[in-house]
């Protein structure tokens, strides 16, 4: 049974996670972490006192870019693996985090995007960008998301050849959307991926919370999971 802590437990991802988790086969929901919620058994304001409560195998983390790099360094610490959907994390962040896994008692999955259709985008769009290497990224989301461009617009952009142009759209109504646009002579391509509801995530989450503690280190983004004859 894997023990599952989920931090920013009250948030829209993280209550997905909440339910996605307590439905899983071989997994227990034993600690949700928000400072909004009402602590009582096993919910807690802080990963501090979720940790000093009970044991825990693994971390869920979708929180908020200015929290998550210190939940993470206590989690990870403490010698709980962490699978971290939370974006906005800065380049010195993540090699702290890197460091942190390769060489401390727990290991972190960390993916700007967890569903499986929006990993696809971007390795369709990376291979297209070999051979059509002028593109531009539009990234949509709902309202309330509070980084710019987006971690998945980002991750798209670095695997890409040719440098993209992201353009960034935030409106009501929208979940997380994502169109690759490439242009070439006479004739243009449009790889484009709809995340239509929060459920799209879960089935990639699932899958890191089954595997982070037979990854050792950091593995960046869900495509070693999925494609895992390609790891090297
Ligand atoms: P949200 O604002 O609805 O939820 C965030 C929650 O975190 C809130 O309930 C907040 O109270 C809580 N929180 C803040 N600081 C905390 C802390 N220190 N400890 C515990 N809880 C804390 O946000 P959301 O829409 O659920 O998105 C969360 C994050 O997930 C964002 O960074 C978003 O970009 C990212 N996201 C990632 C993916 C993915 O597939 N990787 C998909 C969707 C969203």
């Amino acid at each position: 049974m894997i023990r599952v802590m989920v931090t920013g437990a009250a948030g829209r991802m993280g209550s997905a996670v909440v339910d996605a988790v307590t439905a899983a086969a071989g997994m227990e929901l034993v600690a949700r972490v928000d400072p909004t919620l009402t602590p009582g058994p096993g919910t807690f304001p802080d990963v501090a006192s979720a940790l000093a409560a009970g044991d825990v195998d693994v971390a869920v983390d979708f929180t908020q870019p200015a929290s998550v790099f210190d939940n993470a360094c206590a989690y990870l610490t403490a010698g709980v693996h962490g699978v971290i959907g939370t974006t906005g994390l800065t380049d010195a962040q993540l090699d702290d985090i890197r460091a942190r896994a390769d060489t401390g008692p727990a290991n972190a999955v960390i993916a700007p995007n967890f569903a499986v259709g929006a990993v696809l985008m971007m390795r369709f769009a990376a291979e297209a960008s070999r051979h059509m290497p002028r593109a531009e990224i539009i990234e949509l989301h709902h309202d309330k998301k509070l980084d710019a461009p987006s971690g998945t617009a980002l991750r798209t952009a670095a695997l890409m050849d040719g440098d993209p142009v992201i353009h960034s759209v935030r409106l009501p109504g929208l979940v997380a959307h994502q169109e690759v646009i490439l242009g070439g002579l006479g004739e243009t391509l449009t790889i484009r991926h709809d995340s239509l509801s929060r459920e799209s995530f879960m089935p990639g989450v699932i899958l890191a919370v089954r595997s982070v503690a037979e990854r050792p280190g950091l593995t960046l983004g869900l495509e070693p999971l999925l494609f895992p004859t390609e790891d090297s």
